[in-house]
């Protein structure tokens, strides 16, 4: 039996991490990973490989716009080659996976090959069985940290197929442009999708059960989404339910109720299913353990520990007591990663406050938010001032030709406290950095307003919507 300090289950981004912030704090660590790769969803099939098509989407964009930029020589049919475009996408992917390896090396921290499972009664030490791959038993002095992480989930009356009825993991390998596409769900995987496979040339229609696009957005960037992606060619349905989903041959015949009452009935090449990811626990055994689980989630304090001593959780598998709802996004479960080695550790550490985590929506135009949007912050009571600057205006916007989109700022009159900040168009999965710090100390409108912001960028977009805050923009 070999033993460690800690052991983790999962390389993802939850993981991964996890294990090399604890080997930095000196402990010795092991991570039992199934896949032939590190890096888990958002290296293998989630963030990196859709980003990379959505580089590829731009890149077609550009070109196509040749003419207008004065760029010569592009002339004639212009396509996409969907094998170069995998080729290049599984180089990144490789090249980053092959990083988390040699991160691995460099923090002597083991790879165990296999599957997990916990065995044991719990308590400390904890052990493992590795019942595939490199079969064994592992032992781990401190903690166990579980970070199985998530799998793609449908919605009733959708049976995946995983051929024409597919999820992401399907969607990031499709070997040619389909000639159209239904995406079931308009949360970040399904817009960032409908807006790669539209650049590339399909046909896409949206079905999304709520009322807006992006449901989890600031309503007004919801709208202006709708208002692009209309713009674009990409048909939307919100408040429309899915009813029906059955592959005939080649194509999938698709049935929704519409919200003006009508039946929608659809062919298309293939429908999307980006109706969120669940919890993967099985085969771990944490049943039998007694590990206390919400809707299939293991629960965790805001320190990571599992209602079981010496067994921790993070990223997309858990639910954090006391939070509505826990965000699975990879730079979540990184950060929590870091913070449950650094308390296993024996370093003091901070729980994460959950209304500064940054969300990014890389869709065309693309979102990034942080913070309350400005219904939450009217529930939560406060006095809003709201602040909004349009892209438009901007100089650096105007020779990108990029001009859809605004910064929003949602602040409290009171403190003045800026409490979101909610943006769609060019670089706002960037500037959501600024405002994600902006948040983090607590910083007022005036303070963004004093912060001077350097020209022509699109951040300027900020400062501006500060002002306007306040009461009026410079530029408007
Ligand atoms: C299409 C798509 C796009 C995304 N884009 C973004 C984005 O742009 N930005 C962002 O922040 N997030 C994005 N996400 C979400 C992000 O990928 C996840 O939030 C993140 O990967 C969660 O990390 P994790 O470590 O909790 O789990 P995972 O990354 O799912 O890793 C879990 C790992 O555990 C392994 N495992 C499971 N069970 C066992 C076992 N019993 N034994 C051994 N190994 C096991 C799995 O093989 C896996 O490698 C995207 C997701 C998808 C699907």
């Amino acid at each position: 039996m070999k033993e460690y300090d800690v052991v983790v289950i999962g390389a993802g981004t939850g993981g991964y991490v996890a294990a090399i912030r604890a080997a930095q704090l000196g402990l010795t660590v092991a991570v039992v990973e199934k896949q032939k790769a590190l890096g888990g969803t958002c290296l293998i099939w989630g963030c990196i490989p859709t980003k990379a098509l959505l580089e590829h989407a731009h890149a077609l964009k550009v070109v196509q716009q040749a003419k207008e930029w004065g760029v010569t020589g592009a002339q004639g049919p212009i396509g996409i080659d969907m094998a170069q475009v995998h080729a290049r996408k599984d180089r990144i992917v490789g090249g980053l996976t092959k990083g988390v390896e040699f991160l691995f090396r460099k923090n002597k921290i083991d790879w165990i090959k296999g599957t997990a499972r916990l065995t044991g009664n719990g308590g400390v030490p904890g052990t493992i069985d590795v019942f595939e791959g490199d079969k064994q038993t592992l032992r781990a002095r401190k903690e166990i940290i579980v970070a199985t992480g998530s799998a793609p989930r449908s919605v009733p009356g959708v049976t995946i197929d995983r051929k024409r009825i597919i999820t992401s993991d399907e969607a990031i390998h499709l070997p040619e442009v389909p000639k159209s596409i239904a995406v079931l769900g308009s949360g970040a995987v399904g817009v960032e999708f409908a807006s790669i496979f539209r650049r590339f040339g399909s046909d896409v229609t949206i079905f999304e059960l709520l009322p807006r696009l992006v449901p989890v957005e600031d309503e007004a960037v919801s709208a202006e989404l709708e208002k692009s992606f209309r713009k674009n060619g990409i048909t939307s349905h919100t408040g429309a339910k899915v009813t029906k989903a059955v592959t005939t041959g080649d194509a999938v015949e698709i049935e929704a109720h519409l919200a003006d009452g009508t039946t929608k009935s659809l062919r298309a090449d293939y429908l999307l299913v980006a109706t969120g990811r669940g919890p993967v626990t099985a085969g771990l055994e944490i049943e039998r353990l007694g590990l206390q689980m919400e809707k299939g989630y293991i629960t965790v304090d805001a320190m990571y520990r599992t209602s079981v001593p010496g067994i921790s959780a993070i990223g997309d598998v858990i639910t954090v007591r006391g939070e509505q709802a826990h965000p699975q996004l990879a730079h979540v479960s990184s950060a929590e990663g870091i913070v449950a080695a650094e308390r296993i550790a024996g370093r003091e550490t901070r729980p994460i406050n959950y209304d500064h985590v940054p969300g990014c929506t890389y869709c065309e135009p693309e979102i990034g938010s942080v913070g309350l949007t400005e219904r939450e912050a009217r529930e939560r009571g406060y006095d809003v001032r709201i602040g909004t600057f349009p892209f438009g205006v901007l100089a650096r916007a105007k020779m990108a030709g990029e001009i859809e989109g605004f910064v929003k700022i949602v602040a409290d009159k009171r403190y003045d406290e800026v409490l979101g900040v909610h943006m769609i168009g060019l670089r706002s999965t960037e500037l959501v950095a600024e405002a994600t710090l902006a948040l983090r100390l607590e910083s007022t409108v005036e303070e963004l307003i004093r912060t001077i912001h350097a020209h022509p960028t699109m951040a300027e977009a900020v400062g501006e919507a500060a002002h306007a805050a306040h009461g009026a923009a410079i530029h408007l």
